[in-house]
C-alpha cells in the first residue's frame, strides 16, 4: 500500500518539487496531498490515514514553533519532518527537540535522499508501533498470571516484578528496582530452615537454565510463608551475551496441603476421623513384620455392636452417626496411643493391639472395652445403651497375615454374638469350621424356595382328656438335594439373620393352610393347625394384612388358624405386638405363646396379651418324673394359664408318666414323641384318618 503524504507549505514550488520526487521515487510508493493553511493540515490529519507529514512551519495562518506543535499535538504519532529555509538552523533543532523526526533542507529538496529518507520514517514508526503493542502485550501478560516473575540484571538485582511476585514478595516494584534478589527473594529450605541461594545466582553464574527446585519455602517482607516451586532462566541480548536473569515461582501450599488432605481421606473413616480398612492394613503389615523380627506378638480385637440397626431403625442416621463417634471417642480412651483403633465402616471397628504380653493385654483390653462402653451415651435428648461383642484373633497363632487375622477376628466376633453378645472371644480353629457351615447354610437358602426344596411335616397335638388329635404343628423342613432332610434347628437363624424367612414364612403359612383346608375338604377331624410365625414376619409391616389374605385365599375358617410366636418375639415391643395380636384376634385367629417358660417372661404383660394358648417349654416338661424337678414348674404353668382362661399344651411329652401328669393337672394338649413324631403329609393324613 503506497504511503500517503501530507505536504503542509503555502511555496507552490516547494510543493511541486516534492510531489515531483515523491511520485518519481518508486512506483506507487507514495500518494501525496498537498495543503496550503496549518488549518487545512490539521483537518486532514484528524481525519486519519496520514503516514507522514513534511511541513513548512512559516505558513499564512500559523508561524514558527507553534505550526510544529499544533501538527504534533494533532498526530503524535505520525512522523513530521520540517522544511528549513537555510537560515532557520534553531528552529529546526527546536522541533527536531520537540519530536520532529528529521528536516528537509528545501534548497535541496529534489536529492534522490528524500524519498528513501521518507521511507525510512514511516517504516521506524512502524516497527515503533509492533514494538509498542509487542510490550503492551508482554507486561498485560505477565501482570495478568498468578505465577510470579521477577527479573533481575546481570549482577543479580532487580529489575522487574509482575503484580504476582509483588503479592507474594511483599515488595513493590519501585521499591525493589536496583536491590538484590536475596534480598527482595528471600527463601529458607523446608526441612532444615536455612536460608537457601537465591537460584538466579547459580543461573547468573552458569549461564543455564535451571528446571523447578523443591522444597523451598518463600518468606515473605511480613514474616509470612509460602512453600514455593520455581524455575529460572538466564536472559541474552541480541549478541547472547548474558545481561540478566528471570525467575518464575508460584505458591504450592494450597495444593501441598490438598494433598496432604487428599491422603488423610484416603486413609482415614469420614464420621469418626479414625484410621480406615486401608491405614488398618497397612498397621497391621507394619505390626507383624515388627512382630516378626522381634518374636514378639500381636492382637487383632473386631468389634460389632450389638442391635445397632435397631437404633439406626428407630432413631434415625443422625442419631446413628453420633452414637458412633462417642463409641470411637471411648474405644480411643481404652488403649494406647501406640494402638490402632480403626473403623471398617457400618457399626465395626478393628483395633490392633501391639503388645508383648498380647493374651493378657488383649481380655485387659476387651474387659476395658465391654465396660466403657455399658455407660450411657448421651445423644441429643436421647440416652443410648449400646454393647458390643468382640473377636480377638493373635499373631502369629491365629494367622499369620493381616488378612487371615482379620477374617478370623471376625469370626471369633460372630461366636462372641452367638454366646448372647456384649462379650469377647477368642478365635478358635473350630470356628472356621461353624462359619464356613453357615455360609453354605446361607448359599443353598437363596435358592431353595424357588428351588421347591422346603416341605411341612406335621405332628398331632394330642387331646389329654379324650386321647383324640386336636390339631396338628406344621414343622419346616429343609430337603437338600446333598445333605438330606435338614432340621430348623439349623437354618431357621440364618435365614432370620440374613432376611430370608419372611418370604419363607409366607410359603409355610400358604402350605399350612392350603394343606389344613384339603384334609377338611376330605372330610378329615382336623380342628386346628398350628403355624410357626418368626420374629422377622411377626414384626414385618403388611404380617397381618399377609395372614388374612392367605386365610381368604385358601379358605380356611380363621378360627382353625393357630399362630405360635415366642415369648421374645413378643417382648422384643411389647405395645405393638399387643397392636398386632388385638388384629389377629378380630380376625378370628388363634394366638399361642411357643416355649412358654424359656425365655424372660413377664407375667405381667402376660395378663395384657390377647393370648389363647400357652405352650409349656419341653424342659419343664421333660422335668416331670425327674428327680430334681418333679414338674412344679409344669404345674405351676398349668394352674397359671387354667386362671387366665387360657389353654395350655405340653410339648416334647416322652412318656408315659408325663402323661398322667399333665391330664392329672388337667393340662389341655399334649404334644411328642410320646404320640407322634412329625409327619410327612401321607402319613400325617393316615393317621388323621384314623382317628
Ligand atoms: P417348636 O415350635 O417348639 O416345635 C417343636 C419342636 O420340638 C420340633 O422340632 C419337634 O420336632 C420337636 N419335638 C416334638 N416332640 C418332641 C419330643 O417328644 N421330644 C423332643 N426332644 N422334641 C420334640 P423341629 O421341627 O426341629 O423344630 C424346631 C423349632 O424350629 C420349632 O420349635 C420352631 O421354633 C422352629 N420352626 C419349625 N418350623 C418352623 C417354621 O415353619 N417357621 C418358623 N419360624 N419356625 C419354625
Ligand atoms: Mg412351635
Ligand atoms: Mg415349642
Amino acid at each position: 500500500m503506497a504511503n500517503r503524504v501530507l505536504i503542509v507549505t503555502g511555496n507552490a514550488d516547494d510543493a511541486k518539487t516534492l510531489e515531483k520526487v515523491l511520485d518519481n521515487a518508486r512506483d506507487g510508493l507514495f500518494t501525496v496531498e498537498w495543503v496550503t493553511q496549518l488549518s487545512a493540515g490539521l483537518a486532514r490529519l484528524r481525519a486519519g490515514g496520514v503516514d507522514a507529514v513534511i511541513a513548512d512551519l512559516s505558513l499564512a495562518d500559523s508561524q514558527g514553533i507553534d505550526t510544529f506543535d499544533q501538527l504534533f499535538a494533532a498526530a503524535p504519532h505520525t512522523p513530521i519532518v520540517t522544511l528549513s529555509a537555510a537560515d532557520d538552523e534553531a528552529l529546526t533543532t527546536m522541533s527536531v527537540q520537540r519530536g520532529a523526526q528529521g528536516y528537509l533542507s528545501k534548497s535541496n529538496l529534489d536529492s534522490y535522499l528524500t524519498p528513501q529518507s521518507l521511507h525510512n520514517l514511516i517504516q521506524r514508526k512502524a516497527v515503533e508501533e509492533t514494538y509498542f503493542l509487542e510490550k503492551a502485550r508482554a507486561e498485560i501478560t505477565l501482570n495478568s498470571i498468578s505465577d510470579a516473575v521477577i527479573g533481575t540484571d546481570m549482577t543479580g538485582n532487580v529489575d522487574y516484578l509482575n503484580i504476582a511476585a509483588e503479592g507474594m514478595t511483599g515488595w513493590s516494584r519501585e521499591e525493589a528496582r536496583g536491590y538484590p534478589i536475596g534480598e527482595v527473594m528471600r527463601i529458607i529450605d523446608n526441612a532444615s530452615r536455612e536460608p537457601k541461594p537465591n537460584p538466579i545466582e547459580l543461573v547468573l553464574q552458569q549461564n543455564t537454565a535451571m528446571a523447578l527446585t523443591q522444597g523451598t519455602i518463600l518468606i515473605r517482607r511480613d514474616g509470612q510463608e509460602a512453600a514455593i516451586e520455581d524455575s529460572v532462566a538466564p536472559i541474552h541480548d541480541w549478541d547472547g551475551k548474558l545481561t540478566g536473569a528471570v525467575i518464575v515461582f508460584h505458591d504450592i501450599s494450597a495444593a501441598q496441603s490438598m494433598a496432604l488432605k487428599m491422603a488423610h481421606l484416603a486413609q482415614h473413616d469420614f464420621l469418626t476421623n479414625l484410621p480406615n480398612r486401608v491405614l488398618l492394613n497397612d498397621r497391621v503389615a507394619q505390626a507383624i513384620a515388627l512382630a516378626k523380627r522381634r518374636g514378639t506378638h500381636l492382637a487383632l480385637l473386631f468389634l460389632d455392636l450389638d442391635h445397632f440397626k435397631h437404633i439406626n431403625d428407630s432413631l434415625g442416621h443422625a442419631v446413628g452417626d453420633q452414637l458412633l463417634q462417642s463409641v470411637a471417642d471411648r474405644l480411643c480412651a481404652c488403649v494406647r496411643g501406640s494402638d490402632t483403633v480403626s473403623r471398617q465402616g457400618g457399626d465395626e471397628f478393628v483395633i490392633l493391639v501391639t503388645e508383648d504380653k498380647f493374651a493378657e493385654k488383649a481380655t485387659l483390653v476387651a474387659d476395658k472395652i465391654l465396660s466403657a462402653l455399658a455407660a450411657p451415651h448421651l445423644i441429643g435428648e436421647h440416652e443410648l445403651h449400646v454393647t458390643t461383642s468382640i473377636g480377638i484373633s493373635i499373631y502369629p497363632e491365629d494367622g499369620k497375615d493381616a488378612e487371615t487375622l482379620l477374617k478370623n477376628a471376625d469370626t471369633a466376633m460372630y461366636s462372641a454374638k452367638e454366646k448372647g453378645r456384649n462379650n469377647s472371644q477368642y478365635f478358635k480353629h473350630d470356628m472356621n469350621v461353624r462359619v464356613v457351615e453357615r455360609q453354605a447354610i446361607e448359599n443353598g437358602l437363596r435358592h431353595a424356595l424357588q428351588r421347591q426344596e422346603f416341605v411341612l411335616h406335621y405332628q398331632p397335638k394330642i387331646n389329654l382328656e379324650s386321647g383324640a388329635i386336636a390339631g396338628v404343628e406344621a414343622l419346616l423342613r429343609w430337603n437338600h438335594p446333598e445333605w438330606g432332610m435338614v432340621l430348623p434347628g439349623r437354618f431357621v437363624e440364618i435365614a432370620e439373620s440374613c432376611g430370608l424367612m419372611a418370604p419363607i414364612g409366607r410359603w409355610v403359612l400358604r402350605e399350612a393352610c392350603t394343606q389344613a383346608k384339603r384334609w377338611q375338604d376330605a372330610g378329615l377331624a382336623l380342628d386346628s393347625i398350628s403355624v410357626n410365625i418368626s420374629a422377622q414376619e411377626f414384626c414385618g409391616k403388611d404380617f397381618v394384612d399377609g395372614v388374612r389374605a392367605i386365610v381368604s385365599e385358601t379358605g380356611l375358617a380363621p378360627a382353625c388358624l393357630q399362630l405360635e410366636v415366642t415369648e421374645r418375639v413378643l417382648m422384643r415391643d411389647a405395645e405393638s405386638s399387643i397392636a398386632i395380636l388385638e388384629q389377629l384376634r378380630e380376625m378370628g385367629a388363634q394366638v399361642a405363646v411357643d416355649d412358654f417358660g424359656a425365655g424372660f417372661s413377664s407375667l405381667s404383660y402376660l395378663t395384657k396379651f390377647p393370648i389363647n394358648i400357652l405352650k409349656i417349654d419341653p424342659s419343664f416338661v421333660q422335668d416331670i418324673g425327674s428327680a430334681k424337678g418333679h414338674g412344679i414348674i409344669a404345674g405351676a404353668i398349668i394352674a397359671m394359664a387354667i386362671s387366665l382362661k387360657q389353654r395350655v399344651v405340653a410339648e416334647g411329652v416322652e412318656d408315659e408318666e408325663q402323661r398322667a401328669f399333665l391330664k392329672a393337672l388337667h393340662c389341655d394338649e399334649g404334644q411328642g414323641y410320646l404320640f407322634s413324631r412329625p409327619l410327612a403329609a401321607e402319613q400325617c393324613a393316615l393317621l388323621l384318618r384314623r382317628s
